[in-house]
């Protein structure tokens, strides 16, 4: 696949919305910067899959925004499915991961293209991925929105790729934070403190607490931003 935009924290993110300003300090990826984006994608996968019958299997709940944006530019022929997949609950050893809902969909013998929102260390996938291979495929791809490439603890790659991004918690365009946030059109970065004050009380998903927004700590996110 051609060259990936790498995205960086400047002012040419954008001006932050004077609504969302109380909560997002920095606008990474604007509205029509994603859009321009995701086309291209989606150009890049129709031709790809010509002449073949998809099925496209979007992981919960992050994908939904990017996914109803990329099948809108498809005209292949295609069925979706979704597994559902999270960390596991406040208490629990962090980073275990859940299957929430899974595939309804017979795979076996299909070309099946996994989207997700973001690949970071790798794991979500890479689990993923063993179970749908598991399910004889006749072709396997992966398409996320983001990817932070120095974050990654197992070898999984992405075939198609949105946005590079740096090591930085991002939120908006479907990705959330302890479930909120996933309505902002655009990809950015909440202020610190937020971070820092839901990691003390949010703990339903045990997200905050255990999964990325706590990997991710407001005191990195703080200098950078
Ligand atoms: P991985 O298993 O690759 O470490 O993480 C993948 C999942 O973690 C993503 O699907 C997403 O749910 C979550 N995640 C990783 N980084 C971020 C981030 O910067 N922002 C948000 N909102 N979620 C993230
Ligand atoms: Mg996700």
């Amino acid at each position: 696949m051609k060259a990936v935009p790498v995205v960086a924290l400047s002012r040419r993110g954008g001006l932050v919305p004077r609504v969302w300003r109380r909560d997002v300090a920095a606008v990474l990826i604007p509205e029509e910067r994603l859009a321009r984006r995701v086309r291209a994608l989606a150009r890049r996968i129709q031709k790809d899959y010509q002449g073949r019958d998809l099925v496209l299997v979007a992981l919960l709940s992050g994908t939904l925004v990017f996914l109803a944006d990329l099948i809108r530019h498809l005209t292949l022929p295609l069925r979706l499915d979704f597994i559902g997949v999270s960390s596991y609950g406040a208490g629990t050893v962090p980073g275990r991961l859940v299957f929430t809902k899974e595939l309804k969909l017979d795979v076996a013998g299909r070309d099946v293209l996994v989207v997700d929102d973001i690949l970071d260390t790798g794991r979500t996938l890479r689990r993923v991925l063993e179970k749908l291979e598991a399910l004889r495929p006749r072709s396997l791809r992966v398409c996320v929105l983001l990817e932070k490439k120095g974050r990654r603890v197992e070898p999984v790659k992405a075939d198609y790729v949105g946005f590079e991004i740096p090591d930085l918690f991002v939120v908006g365009y479907g990705l959330d934070y302890a479930e909120r946030y996933r309505h902002l059109p655009f990809v950015g970065v909440l202020h610190p403190q937020l971070l820092d004050g839901a990691e003390v009380v949010e703990t339903e998903r045990g997200s905050a607490r255990n999964g990325p927004a706590a990997r991710h700590s407001a005191g990195r996110t703080a200098r950078r931003v």
